[in-house]
């Protein structure tokens, strides 16, 4: 049984049964008997039926937000974006379903085509730092592409994904075709890597076992697409807009109580704005409202977990140099945003991925130092640039190892543009106008036109 607690308050919310590897095989089963008939319908078929599941959320936004706020401990203004994200999510991959086009390729002596084949069923593994979207970023386009899912969420967050599961039956989509296993990542997440059935593995989480899934996958030589961690950076430049880049700073790793694979966590600055931009950023992170996550105005809420709450611990010494914001006190696994200053570049909180409300400052002398020290990590995930000189912002931009930047702000996430990690953030891209793309197989077929041959 999976325990599903609120970290708000630490009180069980439900317990849920863990699937078995029989479980996961009786699924796999289900599974590819739906995905037959539904690679099989006509694509307009399969458009309106994920339409129709992109609407069934939107009647449910709300629900799920609450549910959201109740098992993850998410704000209720980021739970509701999350629902509205799945929404959105369904709708962009129901728009591809008409538009996976093959190719004309020329060749002497006949037709050469390609043909975008659906994989089978995919086993999407996905995180408790954002159940939904993460969970609907694989879901949506490989259902568009024609495939069956199997979605295993996190131990501590399955209750929206079991939800989702109903939706998509309440919305019409056939038995079998999206199934939610919530279980253990050794139980019934390694039967899905495991499984012959199941062609391809979506995998969010940590760097760890992202690498142990790949290694298994190895073995049937099954697709794999990996998010993992991340350690950002965020490089202000001196002639930057300072008091935007400050006040932008807290909550690009604040957002989700830093539980975030693109949190900015490193915040950089050059030397000669350094002692004006922590001026300008110590009351930016005192005020932050941390909170009761239901409450309109919070803006960060508690970790997901006690062992969550032990880990960021673990990296913050109590007398450490920084700035110090506020949290509540009593039950619930809380601690307060924090910005530490004075540590070595290479001091264990500024090289590893901490996963709470923890970012370090450190300064830099010039252009070239900057990217030495963004460049300083086996991350590459996303990183954010202030300046004011475009051709700097453009430089910088190519120098910077990550899959995702943004210059002067700190957006990098968006269902339309294409999001995954570089090195050791990640293996292959999700979202973005070539999502449906990675759950297919690429068939070349020539038909000569010169009559059989004799
Ligand atoms: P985790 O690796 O512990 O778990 C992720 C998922 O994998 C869970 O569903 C878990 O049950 C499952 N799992 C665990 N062991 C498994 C195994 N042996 N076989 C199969 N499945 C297994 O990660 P987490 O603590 O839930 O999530 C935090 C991590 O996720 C952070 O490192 C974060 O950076 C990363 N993350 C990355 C992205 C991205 O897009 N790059 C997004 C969100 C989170």
């Amino acid at each position: 049984m999976l325990q599903v607690l609120n970290p708000a308050t630490e009180e069980t919310v439900a317990t849920v049964p863990a699937a078995t590897p029989a479980d996961v095989d009786a699924a796999v089963a289900r599974a590819a008997a739906a995905q037959r008939g539904w690679a099989a319908a006509a694509p307009a078929d399969r458009a309106r039926l994920l339409r129709r599941f992109a609407a069934v959320v939107d009647d449910h936004v709300e629900e799920l937000a609450r549910l959201e706020v109740t098992e993850a401990g998410h704000t209720i203004g980021n739970a509701r974006w999350e629902a509205g994200n799945v929404r959105d999510l369904l709708d962009f991959a129901a728009g591809g379903v008409e538009r996976l086009n093959g190719r004309q390729i020329p060749v002497a002596g006949g037709l050469d085509i390609t043909i975008l084949e659906p994989l089978g069923v995919v086993g999407v593994i996905a995180p408790w730092n954002f159940p939904m979207p993460i969970a609907a970023w694989a879901t949506a386009p490989a259902l568009a592409a024609g495939n069956a899912v199997i979605l295993k969420p996190a131990e501590a967050t399955p209750l929206t994904a079991l939800r989702l599961a109903e939706l998509a039956l309440e919305a019409g989509l056939p038995e079998g075709l999206f199934q939610v296993l919530p279980g253990t990542g050794p139980v019934a997440g390694n039967a899905l890597v495991e499984h012959p059935g199941i062609a391809k593995i979506v995998f969010t989480g940590s760097t760890g076992v992202g690498k142990s899934i790949m290694a298994k996958c190895a073995d049937q030589v099954k697709r794999v697409t990996l998010e993992l961690g991340g350690k950002s950076p965020n490089i202000v430049f001196a002639d930057a807009d300072l008091e935007a880049a400050a006040a932008a700073a807290p909550m690009s790793f604040l957002d989700n109580s830093g539980q975030d694979c693109c949190a900015r966590t490193r915040i950089l600055v050059q030397r000669g704005a350094y002692d004006r931009f922590l001026e300008l950023l110590t009351p930016a992170i005192e005020e932050i409202v941390v909170g009761d996550p239901a409450d309109e105005r919070t803006q960060m809420g508690p970790l997901i977990s006690r062992a969550q709450l032990d880990r960021v611990r673990s990296y913050v010494p109590e007398h450490a140099a920084g700035i110090r914001g506020k949290a509540p006190e009593g039950p619930g696994f809380w601690f307060p945003p924090t910005v530490l200053t004075g540590v070595p570049e290479d001091a264990r909180c500024a090289v590893e991925e901490i996963f709470g409300p923890v970012a370090v400052v450190l300064p830099f002398e010039d252009e070239a130092d900057a990217i030495r020290l963004a460049n300083a990590t086996e991350y590459g995930l996303s990183g954010s640039i202030w300046t004011r000189d475009v051709g700097r912002a453009l430089r910088a931009s190519r120098a910077v190892r990550a899959g995702n930047l943004s210059v002067n702000s700190h957006s990098s996430v968006r269902y339309w543009t294409p999001f995954g990690g570089y090195q050791q953030s990640g293996l292959g891209r999700e979202l973005g106008p070539d999502a449906l793309t990675a759950f297919t197989e690429t068939k070349n077929v020539f038909i000569s036109t010169e009559g059989p041959a004799l």
